[in-house]
């Protein structure tokens, strides 16, 4: 609040909560008015992926009923509409992320792509044998794989920031890890296992202080948390358009531009292309050198509907209604005898991960389904952090901003029914 008791643009207010309207906002997505087993359903695995709102299914609708052409090369004018679409929606991205130029944000197909693509192209210029690559023990596969095939290749080390048993970052252990061989940090803003909002804007500092750059995976934050790149002074930062109300098959990575302009191609064709003879190619400038092949037009202008969906609502917003919520849930699934929360960091966002005593977290999970509740049950593509915690599986719901807390009340209700079926 300013002095005068208004509110200013960004701060987020108890009434804004009050006010938040998620009954309101529950409307705009088709799929949360779907019954399972002859019951509302209760959408909690929204780390896999969100759901979709009506404007956003409207958006990909109207582009394939009118303007579906091939964006660039054309001289017609659907390939303008289409062109005239795809690259508004990257300059919607950049402000979305307060990146300084349009050129810094590449459209890949999500997160994996884009870390396999900084692996490939910064990983296999920069990277040579007896280097190190550090990433952290609550990584995604998607962040673990593509440096571990790296290091493979070229004879490098990865080396992996330890946790404690709350599911948080040893950041004394990190600082201890970076050293004149560290060519990369590559760490996640949100585990999807656990919840955990990690401090990256340190972590980069510590990193950048020693001249090493910084790689954030930030498929779990974007959903949940503003981020401004320029902020944070991250060197790479890669997000899924379809955990944040947006298409499949769609992604972004950002760079900083002196970083992609000294990188080689990840892919050859089409778009990366200035000139080609048989003797020698000419690659085009940023973000198109990056961009081979015909992209996925509808999933970008989709995904340009999804962000301007999420804004106009406010993450700041969300943000706040979503701790109240996760404060709620961990509240009730607290309450639950012999349930166990894996990932107790002081900072967390939509992740509820447990395990129930004597019952394996997928008999929890098609249990819960025949009430009419999704969550996840596995290992949620973390075995490394599944290990540390001394588990194989766990249960796990996760957060939106139009899950409610009568849907929580179902959730823990649901538990209960699982305890007494195996009692
Ligand atoms: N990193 C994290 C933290 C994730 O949660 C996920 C998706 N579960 C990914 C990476 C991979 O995202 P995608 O499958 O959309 O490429």
């Amino acid at each position: 609040m300013n002095p005068a008791g208004r509110q200013v643009a960004g701060e987020v207010c108890n009434d804004c909560l009050v006010g938040f309207g998620v009954e309101r906002i529950r409307q705009d997505f088709p799929a949360l008015q779907v019954r399972v087993h002859g019951k509302p359903l209760v959408y909690l695995d929204n780390a896999a992926t969100s759901q979709k709102p009506q404007v956003v299914i409207d958006r990909i609708t109207r582009y394939y009923l009118s303007e579906n052409s091939n964006i660039h090369r054309g001289v017609h004018f659907l390939s303008d509409l289409a062109t005239q679409a795809y690259e508004s929606t990257r300059d919607r991205v950049r402000q979305f992320l307060n990146a300084a130029h349009d050129r810094e944000i590449i459209f890949t197909r999500g997160t994996t792509e884009g870390i396999n693509l900084v692996a490939h192209s910064f990983g296999r210029s920069r990277v040579r044998a007896g280097d190190e690559i550090v990433i952290s023990a609550m990584e995604h596969h998607s962040n673990i794989v593509p440096w571990q095939i790296l290091c493979e290749e070229k004879g490098a080390t990865l080396r992996v920031i330890p946790v404690n048993d709350a599911g948080e970052l040893l950041l004394e252990e990190y600082e201890r890890l970076l050293c004149d061989r560290t060519r990369l940090v590559a760490v996640t803003y949100v585990s999807n296992a656990l919840g955990t909002v990690n401090p990256i804007k340190p972590m980069i500092a510590t990193a950048h202080r020693r001249g090493i750059p910084v790689l954030v995976d930030g498929a779990q934050a974007a959903p949940h948390l503003a981020v401004d790149v320029q902020e944070l002074d991250c060197d790479f930062y890669a997000f899924s358009g379809h955990k944040l109300c947006g298409p499949t098959g769609i992604g972004i990575l950002y760079g900083k531009a002196d970083l992609l302009e000294s990188m080689p191609p990840y892919q050859g064709g089409g778009d990366m292309i200035s000139a080609v003879t048989f003797e020698k190619t000419i690659y085009n400038s940023l973000p198109y050198k990056f961009e081979a092949g015909t992209p996925h037009i509808a999933g970008v202008i989709g995904l340009g509907a999804a962000l301007e969906y999420v804004q106009r609502i406010g993450l700041p917003r969300i943000a706040a209604y979503e701790a109240d919520l996760l404060a709620y849930g961990t509240e009730l699934l607290s309450a639950i005898p012999g349930l166990r929360i894996i990932g107790t960091a002081r900072e967390k966002a939509s992740v509820l991960s447990f395990v129930l005593d004597g019952i394996h977290a997928h008999d929890v999970g098609t249990i819960l389904d025949h009430e009419g509740i999704a969550i996840r049950a596995g290992h949620h593509c973390a075995m490394p952090v599944m290990k540390r915690f001394g588990v194989s599986a766990t249960a796990r719901a996760s957060l939106a901003f139009y899950n409610t807390r009568e849907e929580l009340e179902a959730l823990a209700k649901g538990l209960h029914k699982v305890i007494e079926v195996f009692a």
